[in-house]
């Protein structure tokens, strides 16, 4: 997530809540994309600091937990910008070029001066982000799955490049043996069954049997994956998008909650405010008067009830608003309590750590070192397949 200023209930709904379960479900990496925030804000980079510390103490509001997520920021772990330039110098400029965010968002911020070297490489140094930590899943929205196929495409091309060594045969099947007799076995069934029939299942199977065995070495895993597909040492594996779906949070105005937009409700704002502007929201406007019915379908504020109410309440706004049984400011009110409760949360969880740098602090020395054990690992990997070890 880039540092960009305070977070909002879209930015809640829309990523961060989905990340609050997926950390209980895999090994998590979270983090603030400083240097993202240049490509396209490298002219005034004076709000940066202030705002890396704001997202980091949404995120731990928000319910991230450190004891389970790795949680850091992206130019603590220089070894990112290593990986992003050793991948610039095998990445076609054409590949880039053809991002549809490319050009979209030239159109976009036309006030800013988006020829740069920078913005073109970004989704470049996204690859290499994930890359990194050889990453088997990016949580991403459907906006974003062109920017991991960029990722895939990398790793595959990395891969064919540079993933060869002498013995390459004799030494997977070294590694097969070490898996154990029983996965040995079901790895060769995997294996042949995928490269005879191109069974994804069973290639899906026999990853994650090589990628959860705990007793063969980082090298032997990368082994197995490439002979798994018939190439060389897969120093790179190839990332998935993990799409999820996520709900259509509207601003006050009716639009998409977004920041440009000035329509947006914080993610710790004071609860006043917050009910101040829903009250204040748009609605149908077919209800001009109190005895007029209207359709929560062409309601802003509907969208809010399927985010936030139960089933008896969205049964009740139906049927309130068709019939004109309620009216608006009622139908609102327990939408305002639902957000009040969820932003009371987060401004008390926010509250220990605004009171306490420090922990904050620690909090991401600890992930930032530990995001840098990891990311050392890979490109120590890429160095020696590049032959850039120096020994
Ligand atoms: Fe919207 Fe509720 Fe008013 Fe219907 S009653 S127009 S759903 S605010």
């Amino acid at each position: 997530m880039r540092p960009t200023g305070a977070l909002h209930l879209g930015n809640y709904h829309g990523a961060l809540k989905n990340w609050v379960e997926l950390q209980y479900q895999y090994e998590c990496y979270f983090f603030v994309a400083d240097w993202h925030a240049l490509t396209t804000g490298y002219e005034d980079t004076s709000q940066i600091e202030d705002n890396v510390r704001e997202i980091l103490i949404d995120w731990l509001a928000a319910g991230l937990n450190p004891g389970v997520a790795t949680l850091f920021i992206q130019s603590r772990v220089p070894e990112h910008a290593e990986l992003h330039l050793l991948l610039s110098m095998i990445t076609p400029l054409g590949w880039l070029e053809r991002v549809p965010s490319y050009k979209d968002q030239q159109e976009q911020l036309k006030d800013k001066d988006l020829a740069t070297y920078g913005f073109l490489g970004y989704p470049l140094l996204q690859s290499a982000d994930v890359l990194i930590y050889r990453s088997a899943f990016v949580p991403v929205g459907e906006d974003q799955v062109a920017h991991i196929e960029i990722a895939r495409e990398v790793a595959r091309r990395f891969n064919h490049l540079y993933g060869r060594e002498p013995d390459f045969e004799q030494k997977a099947e070294k590694a097969t043996k070490s898996l154990g007799s029983r996965n040995a076995t079901l790895y060769r069934q995997l294996r042949r069954k995928y490269q005879e029939s191109g069974d994804k299942e069973a290639l899906e199977k026999a990853r994650a049997l090589v990628q959860n065995n705990a007793r063969i070495t980082v090298a032997d895993r990368d082994r197995l994956l490439g002979y798994l597909e018939g190439v060389g040492l897969t120093i790179l594996p190839e990332p998935h998008a993990l799409l999820t779906h996520t709900p259509k949070v509207v601003g006050t105005d009716g639009r998409k909650m977004s920041k440009s937009y000035g329509n947006t409700i914080g993610l710790r704002e004071d609860p006043e405010s917050v009910e101040k502007k829903l009250k204040a929201m748009q609605t149908d406007p077919a209800r001009k008067r109190r005895s007029d019915p209207g359709d929560p379908e062409k309601c802003p504020v509907w969208d809010l009830h399927k985010i936030y109410s139960d089933a008896p309440t969205k049964e009740w706004v139906q049927h309130g608003c068709r019939t004109a049984s309620i009216g608006c400011l009622e139908c609102k009110k327990p939408l305002i309590d639902a957000v009040v409760a969820e932003i009371t949360t987060m401004r008390k969880r926010a509250q220990e750590f605004q009171d306490n740098p420090d922990l904050v602090r620690g909090i991401i020395d600890e992930g930032c070192e530990k995001a840098r054990e990891v990311a050392r690992q890979t490109l120590q990997d890429v160095r020696e397949a590049m032959g850039l070890s120096y020994r």
